[in-house]
């Protein structure tokens, strides 16, 4: 069978950016509409559509590829043969990746990194085969570097970090089919170096992930040969989780941080310092002072503003685009026509801004037109005219500058904004 790379038409270490590129040259070419009553296009597309709905996200991009390579052992679970074959002895030799360790308690997790910069926030995931005391220190060090690095984007920052946090705690994500695939491979690892009761041990964690006829057969074999006295598993439960050590240890960071973000709350007084940036103070979220009704009368009607807040919101789109070819620049096979790209991409950005009303955008929420015409289409226009095949780079600094303040003012605001759009306005988002 294909795998969804094969499908895909990529190479299994393409590109988020080459991934997307090959799906939509798919589309364009499967597409239903274009092929109608032709049931085996429905069928392929089928196909593509399950390929990319799985390759495009991190997390189960990285269980699926794990997967592939499990899979891909010989299939050599015959407790009953003593001489392996050939091919049996091929299979590989699982051990923690850190330690090197071989027991019963290595697993593959995944484990979830997230790194923002400015609007951009990357999710990645990585599967690390390790003993259950690496795992401890992975999921520590995978949280604190998400801590420092992922939360601060927006929109996506907050989000994607607590999804990690809350995986990475629990010792990274662990896919079942993953882990009874590596777990009967090291099982007959161990049966074939006479190693019965670590054997014994694996067998029974696979049986625990995964109750099959099969692995019960084969622990009653082994059985025989173990004493009962050395079946017990590796580690207590409790304090091989990684939670165990995770809660102190984000307990801590988070007062840490409440101390650095807001030390007013140890003063009495009225400080608002906060380490962003000088410009916050003139963004500062309105106070929470609940619209009257007969105001809402007043506001313009629901289908006027819908048009500024999609323009907004599609020029928003095109920005981060933008920035997202930008980072690939460096690894870019085709640096011109990568250009032409951002040319494009900022030209739409500016276009679709400038479809917004900004005095209404300020009615909906107070400051957001201001930001919109006094910060995000000025960094638009500073990128546009520095952005070219020789880099007017005092130009992007300007950007740079504007589009950090605008960072500011959307960290601040945009819980805020969504949640008015959404109870004033009906409108909903993604
Ligand atoms: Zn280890």
């Amino acid at each position: 069978m294909a795998t969804y790379y094969e499908i895909l038409g990529v190479a299994q270490t393409a590109s988020a950016q080459e991934i997307k590129q090959a799906y939509r040259r798919l589309v364009k070419i499967y597409h239903p509409d274009r092929n109608p009553g032709n049931t085996e296009v429905i069928q392929r597309m089928v196909l593509i559509n399950e390929a990319y709905n799985v390759i495009k996200d991190p997390v189960r991009r990285a269980q699926y590829d794990s997967l592939i390579t499990l899979q891909t052992q010989p299939e050599s679970q015959d407790f009953h043969t003593t001489e392996p074959t050939e091919a049996q002895r091929e299979i590989t030799h699982y051990r923690c990746e850190q330690c090197n360790r071989q027991d019963s308690t290595l697993r593959l997790s995944i484990f979830i990194s997230v790194i923002s910069y400015f609007v951009l926030t990357q999710k990645q995931a990585h599967a690390h085969v390790l003993c259950s005391r690496c795992r401890i220190k992975h999921s520590l060090l995978s949280n604190l570097k998400v801590w420092l690095l992922g939360w601060w984007g927006f929109p996506w920052g907050p989000i994607y970090s607590i999804e990690a946090l809350l995986k990475n705690l629990q010792g990274g994500e662990q896919p079942t089919k993953n882990n009874v695939a590596l777990l009967s491979l090291l099982a007959y690892d161990f049966y074939t170096q006479n190693r019965y009761e670590e054997c014994y041990k694996t067998l029974k964690a696979s049986y625990k992930l995964w109750p099959d006829k099969e692995t019960k057969e084969y622990m009653s074999q082994i059985e025989g040969i173990v004493p009962p006295s050395s079946r017990k598993p590796d580690n207590r439960m409790f304090l091989a989780s990684p939670i165990f050590y995770n809660v102190p240890f984000l307990a801590v960071l988070t007062v840490l941080s409440i101390l650095v973000l807001f030390p007013s709350v140890f003063h009495k007084g009225n400080s608002t310092y906060s380490p962003f940036s000088p410009s916050e103070q003139y963004y500062q979220p309105p106070s929470t002072v609940d619209t009257p009704p007969s105001a809402v009368a007043i506001l313009p009607s629901t289908v006027e503003i819908r048009s500024s807040v999609e323009a907004f919101f599609g020029g928003f789109q095109n920005f981060t685009d933008t920035m997202q070819v930008v980072e690939q620049l460096e690894k870019s096979s085709d640096v011109q026509s990568d250009w032409d790209k951002i040319r494009e991409l900022l030209l739409l950005c500016s276009a679709n801004l400038s479809k917004c009303d900004v005095a209404l955008m300020n009615k909906v929420y107070p400051g957001w037109g201001d930001m919109l015409s006094q910060k995000f289409i000025p960094a638009i226009k500073y990128y546009s005219d520095g952005m070219k095949l020789e880099p007017n780079m005092s130009s992007i600094e300007k950007g740079d500058a504007l589009i950090g303040e605008v960072g500011v003012w959307w960290k601040n605001n945009s819980d805020a904004l969504i949640a008015t759009l959404q109870r004033e306005r009906g409108l909903e988002f993604e």
